[in-house]
């Protein structure tokens, strides 16, 4: 089967997307249906909690699993790397330089890491305290970093400009850090930085006033509109540019004990450079039917489309069930459904056990899933982070089981008490 060059259904990526459309297809009923994957690695990672392991609160081995062991029954896997996207003549090119055609195309490769383009970076990481929960290579090295810290050391983290995977977790791994010099009595004496191309905490302005109070309580000094855009690894200093404000143009360079450097991030290079990409590099697609614009038989899900969603799994939970019905729509007959409202979520640990479930959609509107103040850390939700999400990723929905808890679209703020 895997010599098969045509396939009716061929998918792009088997990370999040890619396997939870394929399984949904499956579990919807479409026996008739051939997918194939296009998949290069042999090992599938839940990402999400990589900022746990980096916390020293989850094992990395538990994020991983073979990829065989999720490929849906009756898809094809085509073990190898897409090296050209060509929708004029529906067909995609391999690495390998084999050639597959299709009628549907589902495109979701994920982001590509772009730790090059900080200078010194990719030669610093993983040793002379130079971490980043970013690679499942040096997630289990923070931990190791922060271990070591020693009274008076200094930290830093940094946020590269958006986009980027899941936009709270640059700051998550602040918090865990301040937490665990907080529990060895030895907060007040370090000297914690989050370094942030953003000028606010976060793009939800009622999650950017909470987690600046978080901030604030942890004593973490926080500079808005400073990007990294070096690393001295042998001399551990790190140079940030000033991207906005009164000082902008000006360079900043500190010195640290652990520097967790979250990369830059962008599509990957063979949809930057196809006639799919929009004029950021993403899959340029309808935001709320996910179909591409001009290719009506392509659509494109995941971090690498160009919906202006938070790019998150929770995004994906909520996009994959949309793509699925519109691609049966299109093969079966039938009109298609904007159901995609721009649902994300990002369940910020803001200390061991607690953890501020910010959920929202388009324009960022506070959209909670719980019956309960969106604003409040939560051991509860500690709990979904570590556990709940994990399980329902694997066994619900990398088996296409779809997500039918509705997040509440009608939530106010509550008015403030006189
Ligand atoms: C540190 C960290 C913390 C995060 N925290 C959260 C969180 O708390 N909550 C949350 O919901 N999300 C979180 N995320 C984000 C979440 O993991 C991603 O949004 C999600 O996995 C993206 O899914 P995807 O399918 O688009 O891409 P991926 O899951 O990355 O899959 C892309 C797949 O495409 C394959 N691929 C790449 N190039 C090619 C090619 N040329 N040809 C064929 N295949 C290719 C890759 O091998 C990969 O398997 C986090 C991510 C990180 C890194």
């Amino acid at each position: 089967m895997a010599d098969k060059t045509h396939h009716q259904v061929l998918i792009v990526g088997g990370g999040t997307a890619g396997i939870t459309v394929a399984a949904s297809l499956r579990r919807r009923g479409a026996p008739g249906v051939d997918i194939a994957i296009v998949e290069p690695s042999d090992v599938h990672y839940y990402q999400p909690a990589f900022t746990l392991v980096g916390g020293g609160a989850y094992r990395l081995a538990d994020t991983r699993r073979d990829e065989t062991t999720l490929i849906p029954p009756g898809v094809t896997w085509v073990r190898g790397a897409v090296a050209a996207l060509d929708p004029d003549s529906n067909a995609v090119s391999l690495g390998s330089g084999g050639r597959l055609t299709y009628d549907y195309l589902v495109v979701c490769p994920g982001l590509q890491l772009n730790w090059g383009q900080v200078e010194g970076l990719k030669d610093a990481l993983g040793r002379n305290g130079v971490c980043s929960n970013y690679s499942p290579e040096y997630a289990e090295y923070t931990w190791e970093c922060l271990r070591n810290l020693k009274p008076a050391a200094t930290a830093l983290f940094t946020q590269p400009p958006l986009p980027f995977k899941c936009p709270g977790a640059p700051q998550k791994i602040a918090y865990l850090a301040a937490h665990h010099l907080r529990r060895k009595g030895m907060l007040k004496d370090c000297a914690l930085h989050f370094l942030t191309h953003a000028p606010s905490m976060f793009t939800v302005p009622l999650f950017a006033k909470e987690l600046k109070k978080i901030a604030d309580g942890y004593g973490i000094t926080v500079h808005f509109q400073t990007n990294l855009v070096a690393v001295d690894g042998a001399n551990r200093k790190a140079s940030f540019k000033v991207v906005g404000g009164e000082e902008e143009g000006q360079t900043l360079t500190l010195g640290y004990d652990m520097l967790h450097a979250t990369p830059p991030q962008s599509a990957p290079d063979f949809v930057r450079s196809s006639p799919l990409a929009n004029s950021a590099g993403y899959i340029e697609v309808h935001q709320h039917s996910l179909q591409h614009v001009k290719y009506k038989n392509v659509f494109g899900l995941g971090d690498a489309g160009s919906t202006p969603n938070s790019k998150t799994a929770a995004a994906i939970r909520k996009q994959s069930p949309v793509v699925v019905r519109n691609l049966l729509h299109l093969i079966r007959g039938g009109a298609l459904e904007e159901g995609y409202d721009g649902y994300a979520s990002c369940p910020l640990t803001t200390a061991y056990g607690k953890v501020l479930m910010a959920e929202f959609i388009y324009g960022g509107k506070v959209t909670p899933t719980f019956p309960l103040d969106p604003r409040k850390e939560r051991g509860l939700y500690w709990w979904v982070k570590t556990t709940g999400l994990p399980r329902m990723y694997w066994d619900y929905m990398l088996k296409g089981h779809e997500w039918f808890f509705k997040h509440d679209t009608n939530w106010k703020e509550p008015p403030v008490a006189q």
